[in-house]
């Protein structure tokens, strides 16, 4: 197939431009999710909304007898203020598309369209518009409506921008492809007591302070070095005052690895390190870990399909088919471990804005690669249905 016409690219850019312009945040993408029912349905696509709450679905259904696989755009934006001079930025103080969820909505959008048009498209897809991927809770959401009860997909798949990455490239790999991300809460609870007055009281910070430093010893000695794995403190909060010792300090942070073996070695030593420390002083601990958002595994077969899309699309030279792991997480890997399923980066651009950090306020998707990544669905769409 040929790259998508000029007038799609167009619609696209269009579209991708209005979302960016009006940013919501996680499961209250109410706008974002009527601007794409309406899209859906004017394709003539069977639409059903509030899916995850701010969900929504599309399904395209050619040939019952053949199977149905799902492609998965996010559509949530950040509480990030925009700090890009686009004649597009967002009109919304405090949020923004610094994700690039904007773009992998419009590519996804795009595709619908074309493929609902393609009279001799004969296959299955839904196409499901997620919402709050930036907290982790909208494929979560989705699969609780019932999303893979209603619908019995075969495959899964979703695409997600890299900046740095040049244009017209892919990376994916099987196996483990991102991170799990495990959140921990440790309450430290001391004497507290008179800032003149130490050895009358306990001092929550200076426990606290020797559990921070501890804690950066488990990545650097506790984890085989083949391993990836990232801990980071991001919050130090006390009840301290100018001469009251704290009584109390809660530390948070999180942990990201790319193995269920490397996240309990984790769990277990930070529990251990902080029992231990508050134990030789005097004071005592609560520790809370969870697990937001598991690891995106790669099946095996999805794979290999989207590989070898790429390749018969944009030539081997533009995929790397065994990348490096990312210490990032995504929610997708909920759908991915429901159905087997494959994600895959595409490469955002190597020059200002585009290259600019996800999560960045300068951050801006490429408009050049809404037609790539389109025209990757709808090929895939095609390979699959000739099975
Ligand atoms: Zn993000
Ligand atoms: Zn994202």
């Amino acid at each position: 197939m040929k790259l998508q016409t000029e007038s799609l690219k167009k619609e696209m850019i269009a579209w991708r431009h209005e979302f960016h312009k009006y940013p919501e945040l996680g499961f209250q993408e109410v706008r974002t999710s009527k601007l794409i029912a309406e899209l859906l349905r004017s394709f003539g696509l069977k639409v059903y909304e509030k899916f995850g709450k701010t969900g929504v679905v599309g399904h395209l259904e050619r040939n019952k007898a053949k199977k149905l696989i799902a492609i998965r755009a996010d559509i949530d934006a950040l509480p990030i203020e925009e700090k890009t001079s686009l004649s597009y930025q967002s009109q919304r103080n405090g949020t923004m598309h610094a994700c690039g969820h904007d773009g992998h909505t419009a590519t996804l959008l795009g595709a619908a369209k074309y493929l609902s048009q393609d009279k001799s498209f004969d296959g299955n897809i839904l196409f499901i518009f997620q919402p709050d991927e930036e907290n982790g809770g909208g494929a979560k959401a989705m699969i609780e409506d019932n999303l893979f009860k209603k619908f019995s997909v075969s495959e899964v798949y979703a695409l997600h921008n890299m900046p740095g990455m040049p244009v017209g490239y892919f990376a994916t790999r099987e196996n483990t492809i991102t991170a799990s991300e495990n959140s921990f809460e440790i309450e430290v609870i001391s004497k507290g007591g008179h800032s003149a007055l130490p050895n009358m009281g306990g001092d929550a910070i200076q426990i606290a302070s020797q559990i921070v430093n501890s804690l950066q010893t488990i990545v650097s000695r506790k984890i085989d070095p083949r391993k990836k794995a990232v801990l980071s403190i991001t919050e130090f909060i006390t009840n301290g005052k100018k001469n009251i010792l704290a009584s109390k300090v809660v530390l948070k942070g999180d942990t990201r690895c790319l193995d269920d073996d490397t996240k309990a070695i984790i769990e277990s030593e930070l529990r251990r390190i902080c029992q231990s420390i508050t134990a030789a002083s005097d004071a005592s601990c609560v520790v809370k870990f969870e697990t937001n958002v598991p690891i995106t595994y790669n099946s095996k077969a999805p794979t290999q399909n989207l590989t070898k899309c790429v390749i018969d699309t944009f030539g081997k030279k533009n995929i790397e088919s065994n990348c490096a792991p990312m210490l990032f997480s995504e929610d997708f890997s909920f759908l991915a471990s429901q159905v087997p399923g494959c994600f895959v980066l595409i490469g955002n651009g190597s020059n200002g804005p585009n290259a600019e950090p996800l999560h960045s306020p300068k951050f801006d998707f490429n408009d050049e690669i809404l037609t790539l990544g389109s025209c990757l669905w709808v090929n895939l769409a095609k390979m699959i249905s000739k099975h």
